[in-house]
């Protein structure tokens, strides 16, 4: 079964949803959508330092979320925090599943 493909907005490369994560606004707030289920348009990064850090414009979340308004820097603070967080998460979780593997 093909698994579907979604773009980083970042590095603009193409990649299954395991290795990305996903922001969406709600109630004008940006938040990471952990398991990417929450309706709506949603944003895709790779879950990467090199994809975030620094890298998160608020034209670009107007632009792929239709908001009306650019996120605040506060927001764009938040959700480069928020995840930065959730790439850790991941971090810890494929080091337990690389030593259960050994
Ligand atoms: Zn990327």
């Amino acid at each position: 079964m093909g698994r579907p493909l979604r773009m980083c907005a970042v590095c603009r490369k193409r990649a299954t949803k395991d290795v990305l994560l996903r922001v969406v606004s709600r109630e004008r707030e940006l938040c990471v959508d952990v398991r990417q289920q929450m309706p709506g348009r949603g944003v895709y990064f790779h879950a990467r330092r090199e994809c975030v850090l620094g890298r998160l414009k608020p034209r670009l979340f107007k632009a792929a979320l239709r908001m009306s308004d650019l996120p605040s820097q506060k927001a764009l603070t938040d959700i480069e925090n928020e995840l930065l967080a959730a790439i850790c998460v991941r971090e810890v979780e494929r080091q337990k599943a690389d030593f259960k593997e050994r």
